[in-house]
């Protein structure tokens, strides 16, 4: 038998978005529920089809989700927390969007990051009391909808140990190791029902074997795996892992008795001879993941083809199968929908679709398909040409690079000394009120935006809008009484497109959307290329919003590290060297806008925590170069220029010390959710420079009550002295209206002026 070709998943959302736009449309009443089930079966008939077509053998089934698989998992076991007050029985729709964007009666499931995507799960939560049933056969029904169009398929489960572990129990008398022992007689059922269907093989994604894992979540492996395995007659097992290397799980993956592993060779291509040479082997069929299915890039297939032939010469070609490295859920659907872009860059890349043809043609080529070859041969003059393009090779940039050294990345003085320089130059009172950069971005802002994108009003007009906006905006600040203000960030979209648009090296797509959340995609910028900003991006805006007031405006950038982790980065070079070029970029941006009298400087790093690797072992380094890159882009600068920088919410104590080593001279996060809680770990490490914990949550529109402010500050004084403490809200204001804004402000600001006077002199 040949190597075979396989997929894990496909996007969701269809070549057009079409689901988005059904789901929006029915959760408006604009689509009923019947509209809405016949466009989802429509797009899961054109994608299996399509994947079909491509040479896919057994297309993957129940990789389709109205929201988010985990969720469907979640509902399909009955894991409905009791405010949703659902009765047993088969889970409606109402239910289900219920649990994922909340209800009248009840608060949404939270959400957080799939991993280290930007993709975002609803999380499980696990109650007290919990009933768990069966109350969905969705991948028994979509296993029999592709059957019905002729079409045999693999579903695709998320794993149990991966569903508890991602899971969270709401109360410290539910253990994870009780809803696994409640929720494995449903997975039996289902894998019963699926294999009476007539599936041979279910994928079981169980990617928690990527990650650490403690002893404890060892043996909840064992029982799962132990347990399914005593039922007959179940579906074969695919045990796909995925975003990493198992490394030391690879004993307990191999031990779990499953029947195929899937293995992510993309990201972790040293495990293949690690894998191939263990006793633990067997008869286990191989999915080996040689196309990235996170990244845009056509696979160099040769390269690819070396570790399938490693592969052949260990276990055979029965036994194998080619597979992209994860689900392609994390790739846009279809390059040939682009017709704007750089045709040379172009050529470099392979979205979904163009993903699936390439594990064909590495099947292809591997099993002397006669026809492969020229195709074959078109993939190394491709990959060549990249490597060699001028496109994508700046000397000025490798020697700017090569020049880069240790003081450039540190501050003249420590911020002891600084604080001093920057206190004569702002006279800033104490508790210093500010904003975190933007302010409402209206529905007339974003009109004119897209009037002035679409050719419909000049580059004059717009500019002349965008100015009367932002000395709106000056005005109402200074009414408000804020000491440091902003200019309000009305020119720009997004605050990684509108820094992508203006440098070098990168690209945009019309179509390259991945799902986000729900029904919310993004589309991220393309990083082809050496990254270097060939003229000031910021000054402008800074400059004419300075001249309006004498009050210090803050410089507003996006740091390099945020700018890398929601682009699509180029896969030739370490993302470390990527993240210093963009480090440098930004680093001209901040000495030219202090050269244009820009005395406070802000750097948003809200995406430092999420670019943590999976594995703690890989953590330094990572924390060592992101740290560094914004060093570099922080420090061009004079002790009397105030660097700041803006985290959104994160857990910080697991990286506490790279923020302190990022030196800002003052960072503001998002706290008040937690209370102030999160300042813990800044008092824990005695944090040196200055905080502003946001002291109110800019995710709703309600305006918070000075008591309250007072509240937190108070609360804030406790572990903070007076000189570090910096008062402002939790982040951006652009999703928020202006009376709203308004008042809330009013109140923050009259709150730290009433606590002011009570530390003065103190
Ligand atoms: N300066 C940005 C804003 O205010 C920061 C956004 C963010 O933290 N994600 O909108
Ligand atoms: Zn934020």
């Amino acid at each position: 038998m040949a190597v075979g070709a396989a997929n894990l998943g496909f996007p969701r959302m269809g070549k057009r978005r079409e689901l988005k736009f059904a789901l929006e449309k029915y959760w408006n009443g604009e689509l009923t529920e019947d509209a809405l089930a016949a466009a989802a079966r429509d797009l899961r008939r054109q994608h299996w089809q399509l994947q079909s077509e491509a040479g896919i053998a057994l297309p993957p089934s129940n990789d389709f989700s109205f929201y988010d698989h985990v969720l469907d998992m979640a509902a399909a076991l009955g894991a409905v927390p009791a405010r949703f007050k659902s009765s047993d029985g088969p889970i409606g729709l109402s239910t289900y969007f219920a649990m994922a964007r909340g209800s009248q009666a009840a608060t949404a499931l939270e959400m957080t990051k799939w991993f280290d995507t930007n993709y975002h799960y609803v999380v499980p939560e696990f109650e007290p009391g919990m009933r768990f049933s069966l109350r969905s056969a969705k991948p028994v029904d979509e296993y029999l909808e592709a059957k019905a169009l002729g079409i045999a398929t693999r579903p695709v489960l998320l794993g149990p140990v991966s569903f508890v572990l991602l899971g969270k129990p709401t109360d410290a008398s539910v253990t994870r190791a009780q809803v696994l022992r409640a929720i494995l007689p449903l997975y039996e059922e289902l894998l019963r029902r699926l294999s009476a269907a007539g599936a041979e093989w279910v994928q079981i994604d169980e990617p928690c074997l990527c990650l650490d894992l403690d002893s404890q979540a060892a043996e909840l492996y064992r029982e799962a795996y132990g347990a399914l395995a005593r039922v007959a007659p179940l579906p074969k097992f695919l045990l796909a892992t995925y975003f990493g290397e198992l490394g030391d799980n690879l004993d307990l993956a191999l031990s779990l008795g499953v029947r195929g592993l899937h293995l992510d060779l993309v990201r972790a291509p040293g495990q293949l001879d690690t894998v191939l040479r263990h006793k633990g082997l067997s008869d286990l069929r191989l999915s080996l993941g040689l196309v990235d299915g996170r990244n845009v890039w056509r696979t160099d297939l040769s390269k690819a083809s070396v570790l399938l032939e490693t592969a052949i010469a260990a276990v055979g070609t029965d036994r194998l199968e080619a597979a992209p490295s994860c689900s392609l859920l994390h790739a846009p659907f279809d390059l040939d929908t682009e017709t704007k872009l750089d045709p040379e860059v172009r050529g470099w890349m392979a979205f979904a679709k163009q993903k699936l043809d390439e594990v064909v043609l590495l099947a292809r080529g591997v099993n002397q398909d006669a026809g492969a070859q020229d195709a074959l041969e078109r993939n190394a003059k491709l990959i060549e040409a990249r490597r060699i393009s001028p496109r994508i090779h700046k000397q000025e940039v490798e020697r700017r690079l090569a020049a880069v050294n240790a003081t450039m990345a540190r501050r003249q003085s420590p911020h002891s000394a600084r604080r001093e320089r920057q206190a004569e130059a702002l006279s800033l009172p104490a508790l210093p009120t500010t904003t975190i950069g933007s302010f409402p971005q209206t529905a007339e802002v974003r009109k004119m935006r897209a009037a002035f994108r679409g050719g419909k009003i000049d580059r004059q007009s717009y500019e002349r809008f965008l100015e009367e906006e932002t000395a709106r905006c000056i005005r109402f600040q200074e009414e408000a009484g804020l000491d440091v203000l902003v200019h309000g960030e009305f020119e720009r979209n997004d605050m990684v497109e509108y820094f992508g648009e203006q440098l070098e090296g990168f690209v945009f797509s019309e179509n390259g959307w991945v799902q986000s959340y729900g029904s919310r995609c993004v589309k991220p910028p393309i990083i082809y290329g050496d990254v270097f900003r060939p003229r000031p991006m910021t000054v402008r805006w800074a400059r004419y919003a300075q001249s309006l007031s004498g009050r210090p405006v803050k410089g507003m950038l996006t740091g390099p590290v945020t700018i890398l982790q929601w682009s699509f980065v180029r896969d030739d070079q370490p993302r470390s060297v990527t993240c210093r070029q963009i480090a440098l970029a930004i680093r001209d941006e901040v000495t030219d806008l202090e050269a244009a009298g820009i005395r406070v400087i802000q750097i948003d790093e809200p995406a430092i925590r999420e670019g943590l690797p999976l594995r703690r072992s890989d953590w330094p380094e990572y924390l060592e170069w992101s740290v560094n890159a914004f060093r570099l882009a922080s420090s061009g600068v004079a002790d009397g220029t105030q660097i700041h920088t803006h985290m959104c919410y994160s857990e910080f104590n697991d990286i506490i010390d790279s923020i302190v080593a990022m030196d800002a001279d003052v960072i503001s996060i998002e706290c008040s959710r937690s209370r102030m809680e999160l300042l813990d770990a800044f008092h824990r490490v005695r944090y040196p420079n200055e905080i502003g914990p946001g002291v109110y949550d800019i995710h709703s529109p309600r305006v918070p009550e000075n008591a309250e402010i007072e509240t937190l500050l108070r609360k804030a004084l406790e572990v903070l002295s007076p000189e570090q403490l910096w008062v402002n809200p939790d982040c951006g204001l652009k999703t928020r209206g202006w009376p709203e804004v308004r008042d809330a402000l009013g109140n923050m600001v009259a709150t730290a002026k009433k606590i002011r006077e009570g530390v003065a002199g103190s």
